[in-house]
């Protein structure tokens, strides 16, 4: 299978490297939180991490492991742990691995709710600094005795900015620091974590990886590249063995067991399906936002255009490097005295709606809705206007896309 297609290897994944009962081609859902033990030394040696088994369901079930060994297989890792959602992934992995005085830095440029999150952290001791991460130089100067951590997403939404990826992995490496890349933009068929020295993807499952707006969950795969025997936080109970899972091994109980946003055995199940299709749908929504993205460049309603596919976005130089397409978040600003409400409001098949990575082809207003906790001078700051419109691109037919937007210009 190594060598095989991303595609041909996924949808193959659930059948051959879990081997549900039966011949069934899909892991089935478990629908039972307890597990019996007819031996009972046998629960004993389970709960002491002697023997490989489920105890309860916050813990594990069957459909959750299917999930999560499908997930470590697409990104080459040694180990997957899944949530409830995206923001239950970051949580866990963000307070069952840092405490008051460690300091971590964190891009900028940051989804609002992990933002939010991030706050969460420094009230809680844990020592924050935001920095710039499309040149490793800020990150580089950011550097202090006590960083534990680089934290940033691959491509930033919603004005789209690229992290300087390799570059500060490589800085990560030399100074024995974490590199936590949210890769939720960008899933293993798009961007190779590994190459850019991730040592933990964390994301959300909801977006592109399940597809189609119907489940949510989230997920932290171990690319196996940090050397945990050298992070002072693992608690000693947890530097078993094995030195490779000593952080999943943390973020599991700690994260997981302890925190409870465990992913339900049904999602499980639905964002695997969802997942079969992800390349073609990436494929078709890259392929579909660049033709946008092109379409509304030097439109006379549109006074920006934030697209990495575009040959003059900042860093378009490091998109096509890592990147296998340039995804399917395309902001834009609208010219001043056209009003971004009664814009959408023009438009006929585009969806206002917040979410992202969907089939479907949606919008929102960003000031005011997904940045409205922001001061106005943040805002700034990330580069969001009060006339910006980001959208997520489906897999539409791009014509009518097109002909959508053409129909909602033409009134003003
Ligand atoms: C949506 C999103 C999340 C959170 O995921 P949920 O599944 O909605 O909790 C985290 N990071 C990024 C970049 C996202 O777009």
């Amino acid at each position: 299978m190594k060598n095989k297609g991303f595609t041909t290897r996924l949808v193959h994944a659930d059948r051959l490297i879990n081997s549900p009962e039966s011949g069934a081609v899909h892991q089935p859902t478990t629908n039972s939180v307890l597990f019996e033990f007819k031996e009972a030394q046998d629960i004993v040696d389970v709960f002491q991490g002697k023997q490989a088994g489920h105890v309860y369901g916050r813990s594990s079930t069957g459909s959750n492991v299917a999930l999560q060994n499908i997930l470590n297989f697409l990104e080459g890792g040694v180990g997957a742990v899944t949530f409830a959602t995206g923001m239950a992934a970051i949580t866990a992995t963000m307070l069952s691995l840092f405490k008051a005085g460690d300091h971590i830095l964190v891009s900028h440029f940051l989804f609002g709710n992990t933002r939010s999150l991030i706050e969460t952290m420094g009230a809680l001791g844990i020592e924050v600094d935001f920095v710039d991460v499309t040149d490793v130089i800020n990150v580089k100067s950011a550097f202090k005795e006590n960083t534990k951590a680089v934290y940033l997403e691959t491509i930033a939404n919603p004005v789209t900015q690229v992290a300087d990826l390799r570059a500060i992995g490589q800085l990560c490496e030399d100074r024995k620091a974490l590199f936590l890349v949210d890769n939720t933009m960008t899933p293993a068929n798009m961007f190779d974590a590994k190459s850019v020295l991730a040592s933990l993807t964390i994301g959300s499952l909801t977006k592109y990886i399940a597809g189609h707006g119907n489940v949510l969950g989230g997920a932290v795969v171990d690319t196996g590249l940090f050397d945990w025997a050298s992070f002072e936080n693992i608690l000693p109970l947890y530097r078993t063995a094995d030195t490779s899972q000593w952080g999943l091994t943390q973020i599991k109980k700690r994260g997981l067991r302890d925190m409870g946003a465990t992913l339900a055995p049904a999602s499980a199940h639905a964002i695997s399906v969802g997942l079969e299709t992800l390349a073609l749908r990436t494929e078709k929504t890259s392929e579909n936002a660049l033709r946008l993205a092109t379409y509304l460049h030097g439109h006379e309603h549109v006074a920006a255009v934030y697209y990495p596919g575009l040959a003059d976005h900042p860093q378009h130089f490091l998109a096509r490097e890592y990147f296998n397409g340039y995804g399917g978040i395309l902001s834009f600003d609208l010219t001043d005295g056209i009003d971004p409400i009664a814009f959408l409001n023009a438009l006929d098949l585009v969806i206002c709606a917040t979410h992202l990575g969907d089939t479907r082809t949606l919008a929102l207003p960003v000031a005011p809705t997904i940045y409205f906790e922001c001061s106005e001078q943040q805002r700034k700051d990330m580069n969001i206007s009060d006339n910006m419109i980001r959208m997520s691109i489906g897999i539409e037919d791009i014509d009518d896309l097109v002909a959508d937007f053409e129909q909602a210009f033409a009134k003003f």
